[in-house]
C-alpha cells in the first residue's frame, strides 16, 4: 500500500470554473481575483485581502509595507517552515528568536519582552500546525513597546483562537496556498489587513510598484511581480467557497486517527490548546518518546510507503542560517527537543479508513522495532 503525506481536493467545480477562465479573455487581472479577495474579505471579516502568487511573496510584502529594514531586529519562532525568517533577512533585518511553548509548539509570548532591544521593529508569529495564536496576547505587548505584528497564519486558514479568526487580529496575516496547504490554489497566498496604507502598499508592491489608481508604465516604487493569475484565483474561488467543508473533513480523519492511536505507548497525539475554539488542521504530528528512534521510525514508515516528515527542522539550525548569524545546537532547547521527536503523519480530506488502519499499524510496528 501507498499512502502520500498529503494531496489536494479537487472537485469537478474547481476544474470547471478554472476551465471557464482559460476560454475567457483574461488569464491574469482579470476578475476572479477580485473575487477570490471579496469572499476571502467576506469570510473573514477584515477589510482587505490582497491575494499573490505564494504565502512568502504575502509576507515579503508586509515586511516591505511595514518598513522592516536592514538594522531592524524581528522578534519570530525558530519552529516553523524557513519562509517566515526569509521574508524579513530578504530585507536584511535580524532574527531574534525566542523559544516555543511546550505543547501548542507557538513561540512562548511570556518570553517574547525580555527579547525586546532598542532595534526591535516587529513581532513575526506562527500560527504552527493550524493552531492559533493568542494574538490579544500579542498586541498587548506590541502596542505596549511600539511594535507592528505579522500573523504568519499560512497554516491557520479557519481557525480560532477564542472565537478570534487567525490572521485577523495583528496589523495583518497571510494565508498559502500550496497544495499540501488546506485550500490550494496550485502556488498561492492571501495577505489581510485591516489597513488602507498597508493594503495600498501591498498592492502596489505586488504589481511592479504600480501605483493603484496609475497606469501600467507609471511606477511610483519598485516593486515585484508577485501576481496571482486567474486560473489560481478561480481554483482559490471554488477552494474558500468549500473551506468549510474542507476544514470538517480535515478533523474527521484528526478525530480518526486520534481515536486509533489512543493508548499506543511512545505515541503523543497532537495537542489542542483550550483557547482553540475552532481547529482548522494543516498537517497531523505526533511526538515519539525520547526512547524510540524517532529518524529509524520514520524511515520504516517510508520504506512501507508512507509518506511522513520531521516537521519542522529548526530555523536556527539550517546550514545557511547557522553560517549567517552563528546559531548553534541548544540555543533553542525546547524546539530542538521537540523537534527530534515529531513525526507528520498522512494527512488530506480524502483519507481512507484503511489508509488510516495502514499507517497506525505500520507505526506501532516501527516504534518496537526501534525502542531502546
Ligand atoms: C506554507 C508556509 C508559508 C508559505 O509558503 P509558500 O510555499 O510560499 O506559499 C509560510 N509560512 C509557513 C509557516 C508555511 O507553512
Amino acid at each position: 500500500m501507498k499512502v502520500n503525506l498529503s494531496g489536494p481536493d479537487i472537485t469537478q467545480k474547481e476544474i470547471d470554473l478554472v476551465v471557464e477562465v482559460l476560454k475567457s479573455k483574461y488569464l491574469s487581472i482579470g476578475p476572479k481575483i477580485q473575487e477570490f479577495e471579496q469572499k476571502v474579505t467576506e469570510y473573514f471579516q477584515v477589510k482587505h485581502a490582497i491575494g499573490v502568487n505564494s504565502g512568502t511573496s504575502g509576507l515579503h510584502l508586509l515586511v516591505k509595507a511595514l518598513g522592516i529594514t536592514e538594522g531592524d531586529e524581528v522578534i519570530t519562532t525558530p519552529f516553523s517552515f524557513v519562509a517566515s525568517t526569509n521574508c524579513f533577512l530578504f530585507e536584511k533585518a535580524k532574527p531574534v528568536f525566542v523559544d516555543i511553548d511546550e505543547n501548542t509548539m507557538n513561540i512562548d509570548i511570556n518570553k517574547i519582552e525580555e527579547k525586546i532591544t532598542k532595534k526591535t521593529k516587529a513581532i513575526l508569529v506562527v500560527d504552527v500546525f493550524g493552531q492559533p495564536v493568542n494574538m490579544e496576547e500579542v498586541n498587548k505587548i506590541a502596542n505596549k513597546n511600539n511594535l507592528k505584528v505579522i500573523e504568519d497564519s499560512c497554516e491557520a486558514i479557519g481557525s480560532e483562537n477564542k472565537g478570534i479568526k487567525a490572521g485577523t487580529l495583528g496589523d495583518c496575516g497571510v494565508f498559502a496556498f500550496y497544495p499540501n496547504k488546506q485550500i490550494t490554489t496550485g502556488e498561492g497566498g492571501m495577505i489581510l489587513t485591516n489597513s488602507d496604507e498597508i493594503a495600498n502598499l501591498c498592492r502596489s508592491l505586488r504589481s511592479q510598484g504600480r501605483a493603484v489608481t496609475g497606469t501600467w508604465l507609471h511606477h511610483d516604487r519598485l516593486g515585484y511581480n508577485y501576481r496571482m493569475n486567474e486560473l489560481q484565483a478561480a481554483l482559490g474561488v471554488v477552494q474558500m467557497e468549500r473551506l468549510d467543508e474542507i476544514i470538517e473533513k480535515r478533523q474527521r480523519v484528526a478525530n480518526l486517527y486520534n481515536e486509533k492511536l489512543e493508548g499506543v505507548t511512545g505515541v503523543t497525539v497532537p495537542y489542542i490548546d483550550s483557547e482553540t475554539t475552532r481547529m482548522s488542521w494543516f498537517v497531523y504530528v505526533v511526538r515519539l518518546d525520547s526512547n524510540i528512534g524517532r529518524n529509524s521510525v520514520l524511515k520504516y514508515l517510508t520504506n512501507n510507503g508512507i509518506g511522513c516528515k520531521p516537521y519542522f527542522t529548526p530555523i536556527h539550525l539550517q546550514p545557511y542560517m547557522k553560517e549567517m548569524f552563528g546559531f548553534k545546537e541548544n540555543d533553542f532547547p525546547i524546539t530542538e527537543r521537540i523537534s527530534n521527536s515529531t513525526i507528520a503523519l498522512p494527512f488530506h480530506n480524502n483519507l481512507t479508513i484503511d489508509e488510516i488502519d495502514y499507517v497506525v499499524k505500520k507505526l506501532k510496528e516501527g516504534i518496537k522495532l526501534y525502542k531502546y
